[in-house]
């Protein structure tokens, strides 16, 4: 059995992954029959279910599996004045340059000697460029009523602050987490769903006393790439890259990017930053709403520092196909196999009669039934079993359940394992327990 998983020497993996994909039904590109709309995607029905369970992990790790943050879900549509308190409307922005000759645009901190990447043209001079994309909010459209979509998820959770503080009698240190989308207008886009003009974003926002701030963005620079690990990436495809000084948000002190090793190159795929006391000092100057925390025990008030631990869902998704895609061949064929954590496959058991006959097909649709409601399995009996395994293989189930003639005999189905291809027999009537405590435990 030899593998073929060493990206390095597979130049052509990101076609390979953008046309599964499509054909498979991850994800399509948005208006496709209009011809498509750049950097827009659309998720079919295995993406759509495999990007519910990135979020759904992520948010029970976050709310669930412990007891010290909340959730929320605010408007994507905020006051504008927000966006001017928060710095976005005056530096929310990108510094983009024009080819005088090809017309195409490009971000002028990716350009290298100065001259179009394209066609060696001729650049124009640097122009500041902001990212939010603004909209009007009801029927007339003037400057009063400019509003933006928007670009990160954070602002929502600290403008409510005090809503949620309250309710929840929470103490610092505590979280506020939310999981939503976001839109940048970017300048440049691409590498498939990586950098695109709208996506989701899991964030949350740790708030702590100003005085052990050092010592919580550490422990959440490790929680977080546990967190990355537990979804079975591999280690060595991940570091933690820190800021330097000029590299940094001019409200940060310190800021990590836990970054993957794409076939593009290492990029960021979440940022944990110490904010400070800079967003709710600001909100509290502009709306003159008292932000600050008062601890009972020592009886100190002070603006909490804010830790941000922000995720792409996007881009941990992509992530998990790229990390998870291997070829390898098995006596002379080839077998393609997404191998993704199984938490986060979008089906979790095919179940598939040996033969469409002898009763199997009947017993196979029993299981089925058993175990769908707990489970998002798959039946089939269409072909080859051989070529059934297959073609779940390639979208990451983790498991096959096959009805046999020895069914029949002791109730007793094979449970086939993707990556090793092991197959156990298993009683039906422990089939459930068994497939949780392999797909959670
Ligand atoms: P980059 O430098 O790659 O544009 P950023 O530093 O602007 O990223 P943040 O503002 O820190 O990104 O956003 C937090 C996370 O949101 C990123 O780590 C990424 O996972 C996700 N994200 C940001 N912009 C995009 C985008 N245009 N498309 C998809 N995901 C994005």
């Amino acid at each position: 059995m030899k593998k073929i998983e060493d990206q390095e020497k597979e130049p052509d993996l990101m076609e390979k992954l953008v046309a599964l994909c499509k054909r498979r039904g991850f994800i399509f590109q948005s208006s496709e029959i209009y011809g498509g709309i750049t950097s827009c995607w659309d998720y079919g029905p295995l993406g759509v279910e495999m990007k519910k369970n990135i979020k759904d992990f992520w948010w029970k790790s976050m709310t669930q599996d412990r007891d010290d943050i909340e959730g929320v879900d605010a408007s994507i549509i905020m006051h504008p004045k927000v966006w001017e308190t928060s710095g976005h409307v005056e530096s929310f922005t990108d510094p983009l340059v024009d080819c005088k000759n090809c017309k195409q645009r490009f971000r002028a901190d990716e350009i290298k000697d100065n001259r179009c990447p394209e066609c060696g043209g001729e650049l124009t001079s640097i122009r500041q460029f902001n990212l939010m994309f603004k909209t009007h909010i009801g029927p007339v459209e003037d400057d009063a009523s400019v509003v933006y979509l928007r670009p990160e998820t954070a602002q929502g959770i600290y403008v409510n602050f005090l809503n949620v503080l309250g309710p929840s009698r929470r103490k610092i240190p505590f979280g506020i987490a939310q999981i939503g989308k976001a839109f940048r207008n970017e300048i440049t886009t691409g590498n498939f769903i990586f950098r695109s003009r709208e996506f989701e974003q899991m964030e949350m926002q740790y708030f702590v006393n100003p005085e052990e701030d050092d010592k919580w963005i550490d422990y959440w620079k490790e929680e977080r790439m546990r967190w990355y690990l537990s979804l079975s990436i591999k280690k060595e495809n991940l570091i933690i890259h820190q800021h330097e000084k000029k590299e940094l948000a001019f409200y940060a002190k310190i800021a990590y990017d836990i970054e993957y090793n794409f076939p593009f190159g290492w990029k960021e795929i979440e940022g944990i930053h110490n904010r400070t006391d800079f967003d709710l000092s600001r909100h509290s100057q502009a709306t003159k709403k008292d932000l600050s925390y008062f601890d009972e025990a020592t009886k100190e008030k002070f603006i909490p520092y804010i830790i941000e631990t922000s995720a792409g869902v996007d881009r941990t998704l992509l992530v998990c196909l790229i990390d998870g895609y291997y070829e390898e061949e098995v006596k002379g064929e080839k077998r393609a196999v997404l191998g993704l954590d199984p938490k986060i496959a979008p089906i979790k058991a095919g179940v598939f009669p040996l033969v469409k006959r002898d009763n199997m097909p009947e017993v196979s649709k029993k299981i089925e039934k058993i175990l769908r409601p707990h489970f998002k399995v798959f039946y089939d009996e269409g072909g080859a079993i051989g070529r059934r395994y297959r073609r779940q293989d390639e979208i990451g189930t983790p498991f096959g359940i096959t009805v046999d003639s020895q069914t029949f005999e002791d109730d007793t189905v094979t449970l086939r394992e993707r990556d090793s291809m092991e197959q156990d027999r298993v009683k039906i009537d422990d089939l459930r327990q068994e497939l949780v405590r392999r797909i959670w435990e």
